[in-house]
């Protein structure tokens, strides 16, 4: 398998790791949206959040949660924090290995996401409702 996070993790490609225990790692993203920028994946490969264990996922968040705490004290710029995950690739996920963006939020530090047009447009409470039915249909 070409994994490039298995890789970083068996310690075949550099990464600047900022913690491992052995469900997760957490090493600095190459290409950062801004200073401090940390992706936190699990040890086992998990392509998707449908592959990942729940106690594996559990532990990413744990993590984040300890990682956005680590990002303010650390004297980087940090006014707040964004967790992001693209799950699939019309999700904007490049890399097939499941993985928690953390990184450093600033006022007008440039990032923002896009919304569609119609996004000021609220649905009605039915449309909702059956939105909400159809999920609640195969919520496992
Ligand atoms: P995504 O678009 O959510 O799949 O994000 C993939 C992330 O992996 C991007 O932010 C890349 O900059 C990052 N990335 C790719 N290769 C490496 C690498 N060798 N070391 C650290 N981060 C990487």
């Amino acid at each position: 398998m070409n994994c490039v996070f298995c890789e970083i993790l068996a310690g075949r490609i550099p990464a600047s790791f900022v913690y491992r225990d052995e469900r997760v790692a957490a090493f600095m993203d190459i290409q950062p949206v801004n200073a401090g920028h940390v992706l936190i994946v699990p040890v086992a490969h998990a392509a998707s959040l449908e592959e990942v264990s729940e106690r594996d996922g559990a532990a990413m968040l744990s993590v984040a949660q300890r990682l956005a705490g680590a990002l303010k004290a650390s004297g980087i710029r940090c006014e707040g924090v964004n967790l992001f995950l693209a799950n699939g690739e019309a999700a904007g996920q490049e890399v097939s290995h499941v993985h928690l963006h953390v990184f450093p939020r600033f006022v007008e530090d440039g990032f923002g996401l896009k919304f569609p047009p119609n996004y000021s447009r609220k649905p009605s409470r039915r449309a909702l409702e059956e939105d909400a039915e159809a999920i609640r249909q195969v919520l496992k």
